[in-house]
Formats: C-alpha cells, structure tokens, sequence
C-alpha cells in the first residue's frame, strides 16, 4: 500500500525523496529500535546526511545548501519520520529553526562561519528559546543579554527542552533573550558556540517520546559575547525567530502526517495477517472502519501540508496555514497512533511492537515548535478574532 498522495514533485524534489526513502532504508530503520532503547542520539548519522546533500536542503547552492523547495523537503522528511521520528526530529530542528536564522538574517561572514558547517553536517543545528518559565508565551522570557561598557555583551539565564545543543557535533544554539543596550530594550538572537565560557549543557533529558533526540536544559551565566555572535536585529530577534518558527510548523506537520503513514501501514498489516474468530482482523467491519478513517484523514492532512509548503515557495503568506496543518496533522497523529495500538492489541503495547514506538512519539507532535492551543491562537487570530 502506498500511503504517499499523488502529488507533483519536480525531478529533484523527486530524487530527494528517493535518497531520504533508499537511506531511512539502509542506515535507520534498521537501528531505530535500538536507539530509541538506548535513548542515544546517533550523530554518526548527520555528517553522512551532509555528504548527500541533506543537511542543508532550505539552503541556497551559493551558500552550500542543495536549494531545494519546502516540498522537496516535506517529501523526504515524510520518508526519514517514517522511519524513525526522533531523527526526523532532530533533522527537522536542524532544517528551520537551527539554520534559518543564521541563513535568513546572518551576515554574509556569519553565514560563511557557522552556516557552513551546518550545511556539511559537521555540525547540527539548535534554537533555544523556551524556558522553565516561558514556553508558549515568548516574549514571557528571562534570559538577559545586556551590552557593556566595553561593547561586548553579557549572557544569564536558562533553557530548557533545548533540542541538538548538547551533542558532540554540535555548534551551540542560536539564544533569544531580551536585550539591553542603554535605553533600548528587544529581544536580541545571539549564537553560542559550544565551548563559551560560562555555557553550560545539562544532561539529555528524558522523556516519553523521540528518544534519541538530544534535548537538554541549558544555562548560561556571565557568557561574553560580542556583536559577531548577534544574528540579525539585536532588538527584533523575536520577529525573527517567530519567521523561523512557521517553517519548523511545516517540517513538525510532515513528522505528523509521516507517523501516521507509518502506523497505517503497520496497523493495516498487522490487521491482515492477524487471525480472531478465524478470520483476519481486517474482515471486521469495526477494524476497517478504523482503517478507513485514517486513511482518509492522512490524505486530507497530506494535502493542506503541501498546500503550506508550496505556498511558502510561491513566495506567499503561509503563516495561517502552516499553523493548521500543524494543528491538523499532530492532533490526527496521535488519534492514529492510539488506533494503531487498538487495532495490534496487547502486542502494540510492547517495544518489540514498532507501533508503540510511534504511540510514544506521536504526544510531543502536539506540544513541540507550538501546542494546539497556540496554533488555534494563532489560526483565530487571522480569522480576526
Ligand atoms: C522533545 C521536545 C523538544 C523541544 N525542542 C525545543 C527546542 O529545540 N527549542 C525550544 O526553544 N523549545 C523546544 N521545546 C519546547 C516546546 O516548544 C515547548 O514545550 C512548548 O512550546 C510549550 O511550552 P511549555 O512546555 O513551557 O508549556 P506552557 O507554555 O507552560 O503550556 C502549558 C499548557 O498551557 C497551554 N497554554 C499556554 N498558554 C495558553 C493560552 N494563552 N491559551 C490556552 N492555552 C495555553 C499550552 O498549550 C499547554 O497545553 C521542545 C519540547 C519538547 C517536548
């Protein structure tokens, strides 16, 4: 069974999908299981990733990226999460929110420093901007940078939940903190490498779901940075981040509507050879009422993600839509995956069971890069609510 809709995809857009499906084939889905039970980030992975061009897919030629449009990358994103979400995770936090600030509103010696080697897959890519206090209310944050005397400025504060900042191959995540340079206050984006002085990583985090991503707290007391580690505005940082953000809304929706193809096809199978009452699962109508209703659903949910993507490429607003198919499709992925249990009894509750994997990931899609509740603010507020 296809799960994949028909959808037009120019030749490159096409052999991207078909490097991510040939890879997710050969160097993930063979491992998954066992990094999601180890609860180990594979970052042995991502500079194989860079070497096929996929670590910089949003990324101009003439910065090193391979140029490619959002559908291009929702197509192969769909084949890496449905492989395994965590990678996707972390490939995806890497895509938009870890390099496009940098690429969007970095310096041409900024691009050239820390854009590079995230597009090689040297280095991965983070953002960190929630807090133990702040998460869905940004500009609720603490995190100060204050500019000196001397020029330079001074990092305090905390985050947390902060994806790919903490591995060996990270470069050290672009900070969103308020801002202070004399009478002008914003909020400034400022990239910190991995060994500044003063920064410090927590232990990876643990949780339900997207085991083998790298996500920890972060702490930052009397960094030093300077106007080179300032991307952008130092007092619009947020603005920028916010445009960042709908792009990680696209790539979160495709993790979504990916998880569900994965747990159709395994419900579907397991469905067909599974034997009750001498016959197979599938021969009740109970049982293909489910099928059916995912099925039909994924393929809405499919649509009004490309739907976002291509209007980003057209050049178009996308911020409404990317937040619905966000909404639509992490709300439809965690339907799907309790269904996708159902339908696998007992046996979709073990972890030998790839099913309850995706069960366990499938929550964190409603919460990460924006819960349902702040995409229906933010869908309510172009409705002109
Ligand atoms: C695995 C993982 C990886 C993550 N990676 C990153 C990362 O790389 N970088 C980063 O910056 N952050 C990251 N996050 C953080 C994530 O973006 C936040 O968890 C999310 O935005 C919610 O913030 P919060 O957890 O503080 O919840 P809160 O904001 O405290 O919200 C708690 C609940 O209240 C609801 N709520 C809040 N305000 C309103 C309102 N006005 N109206 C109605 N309901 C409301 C929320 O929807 C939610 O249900 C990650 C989180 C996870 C779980």
């Amino acid at each position: 069974m296809t799960t994949a809709i028909a959808t037009d995809l120019s030749h490159e857009e096409a052999a991207v999908r078909d490097l991510c499906r040939d890879f997710a084939a050969a160097e993930i889905a063979p491992h998954a299981a066992q990094w999601w039970l180890e609860e180990r980030c594979p970052t042995e992975l991502f500079p194989r990733m860079g070497e096929l061009g996929l670590m910089g897919l949003l990324v101009p030629e003439e910065e090193g990226g391979a140029g490619l449009s959002t559908v291009g990358t929702v197509a192969g994103l769909m084949e890496i999460g449905k492989a395994d979400q965590s990678i996707a995770a972390a490939w995806q936090a890497h895509l938009s929110i870890g390099s496009l600030p940098i690429l969007l509103f970095g310096s041409p010696a900024q691009r050239e420093r820390w854009l590079r080697p995230l597009v090689s897959g040297e280095r991965l890519g983070s953002f960190a901007l929630t807090e133990p206090g702040a998460g869905s209310d940004a500009a609720g944050i603490r995190t100060t940078a204050v500019r000196q005397d001397d020029g330079s400025w001074l990092l305090n504060g905390s985050k947390t939940f902060i994806s790919n900042a903490g591995t060996d191959i990270s470069l050290g995540p672009v900070v969103l903190a308020r801002t202070v340079d004399g009478e002008t206050e914003g909020f400034g984006a400022f990239l910190v490498e991995r060994d500044t002085p003063g920064y410090t990583t927590g232990p990876k985090l643990r949780g339900i779901g997207w085991h083998a991503l790298d996500s920890r707290e972060l702490t930052f007391e009397d960094v030093r940075l300077t106007d080179e580690h300032v991307i952008g505005d130092s007092a619009r940082g947020l603005s920028q981040f916010l445009a960042a953000l709908a792009v990680g809304r696209i790539t979160v929706a495709t993790l979504a509507i990916s998880l569900t193809a994965a747990v159709l096809e395994l419900a579907l199978d397991y469905a067909k050879q599974r034997q009750q009452f001498g016959r197979p699962l599938s021969k009740f109508q109970a049982i293909q009422f489910k099928l059916a209703d995912m099925a039909t659903e994924l393929e809405a949910a499919q649509l009004l993600v490309y739907h976002a993507a291509r209007l980003r490429d057209a050049g178009r607003p996308f911020d409404k839509e990317a937040a619905m198919a966000k909404l639509l499709a992490s709300e439809l992925a965690v339907r799907s995956a309790s269904e996708a249990v159902q339908i696998h009894g007992g046996y979709g509750t073990m972890y030998e069971y790839p099913v309850s994997r995706f069960y366990c990931d499938a929550k964190v899609l409603e919460i990460g890069e924006g819960t349902s509740e702040i995409q229906r603010i933010v869908i309510a507020r172009h409705l002109g609510c």
